[in-house]
């Protein structure tokens, strides 16, 4: 279903925020209160607009209560991001997510309404130090403290065998969920199926169980 969007600052996060949205099919309204920030997006938006996220007319003439989520990515100036924050909230503001910069903001964020919190560069920092530590590692997903869904590449070491011959779930603890080959995406991997070089297997289970599947099994 299209939705609408916001997007309150255009820097590096709020621009890629706003252009991933366009592409997703969704109507985007972008607003910065620096011109050239707000003409980068005209191409990549459906409405943009030049106006202080602080200022209360402008973001009642803009309709702001009417969109579904506003996000609020105003990176450095925090003030500005708290009083935005607060303006739409008591606007009425349904759904408003806000870039943190650290735990101070992140705590006035959440006394004041804010319905999610985002810290980009940290949660970029934890993916990106899952890759490095295994470049077998492509992505993986939380699901809580212990457990994740992981997408490894395959090895030479698994080559044309079957899930069978691998026997994951009892050798391993784990489930292969699914198997990427290129753009297909088999979702539901029958014992036979044999895992070709160059496959990514998406993996669910506890950490432990998919590190040691992922050092000793691949
Ligand atoms: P990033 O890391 O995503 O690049 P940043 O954390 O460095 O961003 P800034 O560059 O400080 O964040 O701000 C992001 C954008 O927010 C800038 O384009 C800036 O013009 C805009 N901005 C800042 N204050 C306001 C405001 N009050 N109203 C509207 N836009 C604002
Ligand atoms: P982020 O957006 O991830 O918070 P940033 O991209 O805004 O970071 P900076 O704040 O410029 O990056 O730098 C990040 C850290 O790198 C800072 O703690 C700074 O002290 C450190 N740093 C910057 N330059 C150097 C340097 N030449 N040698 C060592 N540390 C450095
Ligand atoms: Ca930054």
């Amino acid at each position: 279903m299209r939705k609408q969007f916001a997007v309150i600052g255009l820097g590096r996060f709020g621009s890629s925020v706003c252009k991933e949205l366009d592409k997703l099919g969704h109507e985007v309204l972008a607003i910065d209160k620096d011109v050239e920030k707000v003409n980068q997006i005209t191409n990549f938006s459906t409405h943009a607009a030049i106006a202080n996220g602080t200022d209360e007319t402008a973001l009642q003439s803009l309709g702001i209560r009417n969109f579904d989520y506003v996000i609020v990515a105003i990176g450095d100036n925090i003030q500005s991001s708290v009083l935005c924050t607060l303006l739409l909230k008591e606007m009425g503001v349904e759904r408003v997510w806000v870039k943190a910069q650290n735990d101070y903001h992140h705590k006035v964020l959440e006394k004041i309404g804010a319905d999610k919190i985002v810290h980009p560069e940290q949660d970029m920092g934890t993916r990106i130090a899952h890759h490095l530590s295994s470049e077998k590692i492509i992505d993986y997903v939380e699901l809580s403290e212990n457990y994740s869904i992981v997408e490894l590449s395959a090895t030479t070491k698994v080559k044309n065998k079957s899930l069978v011959d691998l026997d994951v779930r009892a050798n391993y603890g784990c489930t292969i969920l699914a198997i990427k080959r290129g753009a297909n995406v088999n979702i539901s991997p029958a014992p036979t199926d044999a895992i070709l070089e160059g496959d990514i297997l998406i993996v669910i289970g506890h950490n432990k169980d998919i590190t040691s599947f992922e050092e000793e099994g691949l």
